[in-house]
């Protein structure tokens, strides 16, 4: 482990969530710089700071997350910092035996501690547990920001959601936290659809069994929604959301699609339909804005992140937790140190 170069801290980490993107990275499926240093979701105690860092200091309560934004890029300088194009990790490399290793996403939290850029930790209240806190670093914040800053869920709003393991289950707290009338809850697990009723669903449609796209028009008037979510990553499910919306409605992909995917959609009703079609990059978040509220709403109880959080595991469990996740037990995994 390095001493943190300028701009770089170094966090003890207290929890990490055990997330799909990590079984990617492991798989090959984002890149082959092997050897990876896994974990991303995570929260803990800044231990040491380096040269320069100002946003945070030794025994602050954190949170990581992985853009950290720049503040001078084309997006950061036109007041859009959310969208920032040169988001930046810790230059610094942990090692193992010698080894430089790869933390995903700039993070590597499956460990006792983890280097850092400075603007990569965000200090928050620590009153909230790590283990649900860590959350509001990936998955969550992006159903939550696919719902409240993508999609820009308001008061009255009705909203489908498709696809409800963590991110979608987040998407459907958020509208729910948004003011969203109905929101309705769009899977082929029927644990996870009961899951969505307890995370704010006001109905549900398996649709594995129905035409979803019908079954949500038959929901709202013969309209279909204001917003359409679409937390898969898939043809089939984007093409529903689209068709689901209502005329002018929101259409946001917060799913990762493969580099294979296509959609095929008629440019009569892409245009027809007007509104919005929309991809949320991490919920548009952005990070020192999002989190401290995030967690005081927690804190409130108008956020239930506690739920999220399926199990707690050692460190040495988290292979056991990828097939978990892989068989849908789980929303999250979450290794305490
Ligand atoms: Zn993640
Ligand atoms: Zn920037």
């Amino acid at each position: 482990m390095p001493d943190p170069g300028p701009g770089e801290v170094l966090i003890d980490v207290q929890a990490c969530g055990v997330c799909h993107t990590d079984l990617h990275y492991r798989e090959g499926a984002i890149n082959d710089d092997f050897p990876f240093l896994l974990g991303h979701e995570a929260a803990g105690l800044v231990e040491e700071v380096g040269e320069g860092v100002t946003n945070v200091a030794p025994g602050d309560f954190v949170i990581l997350n992985w853009r950290a934004v720049c503040g001078d890029c084309r997006s950061c300088r036109r007041g859009r910092p959310w969208y920032c194009f040169a988001t930046h990790n810790a230059t610094r490399k942990m090692t193992l035996d010698g080894q430089a290793l790869s933390p995903a996403l700039g993070i590597g939290a499956f460990a006792e501690k983890t280097l850092v850029a400075a603007g990569q930790a965000t200090r928050v209240d620590p009153a909230a547990r790590p283990e649900a806190a860590g959350l509001v670093g990936c998955g969550v914040m992006a159903g939550l920001g696919a719902a409240m800053n993508t999609g820009a869920v308001g008061r009255g709003d009705s909203v489908a959601v498709f696809g409800c393991g963590g991110v979608g289950n987040a998407a459907i707290e958020g509208s729910r936290l948004a003011g969203a009338h109905t929101i309705i809850a769009v899977d082929i697990d029927a644990r996870k659809l009961e899951m969505a009723t307890e995370f704010g669903a006001t109905h549900t449609i398996d649709s594995s069994q129905v035409d979803p796209v019908k079954a949500i028009r038959a929901l709202t008037d013969g309209n279909g929604v204001d917003v359409a979510i679409e937390a898969i990553g898939l043809p089939v499910t984007y093409e529903q959301a689209f068709y689901s919306r209502d005329l002018a409605g929101t259409v946001v992909l917060v799913g990762v699609p493969n580099p294979a995917m296509k959609i095929e959609l008629p440019m009569i009703e892409v245009f027809g339909r007007g509104g919005s079609l929309k991809s949320s990059w991490y919920g548009d978040c952005l990070p020192s804005r999002d989190f401290p509220m995030l967690i005081d709403l927690y804190l409130q109880g108008r956020l239930d992140l506690d739920r999220f959080v399926s199990e707690t595991i050692a460190l040495e469990d988290v292979e056991e937790a990828f097939a978990k996740m892989e068989r849908g037990e789980v929303l999250r995994s979450v290794v305490v140190l």
